[in-house]
């Protein structure tokens, strides 16, 4: 059995199916909950944009992570 665990919220996720049960971007493992939190998050960032770069877009995406992934532990 696989087990993979949350980046964002530590909960861990046996086995995981990729782009189902479990999201990867910006060497973040995340699940599907917080994928939608983080979606959710910079969706409006995201609108906001224009042009829209998909540089940026990445780059929002990886300190958007970070900073959850930060929050968690603490
Ligand atoms: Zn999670």
């Amino acid at each position: 059995m696989i087990t993979i665990t949350c980046d964002i919220c530590k909960k861990k996720m046996d086995n995981p199916i990729t782009d189902k049960t479990f999201f990867y971007y910006a060497n973040f493992s995340m699940c599907e909950d917080c994928k939608d939190k983080i979606e959710y998050s910079v969706k409006p960032q995201v609108r906001a944009k224009e042009p829209f770069a998909m540089d940026w877009y990445q780059k929002t995406m990886r300190d958007t992570l970070g900073r959850a992934a930060q929050r968690s532990r603490a």
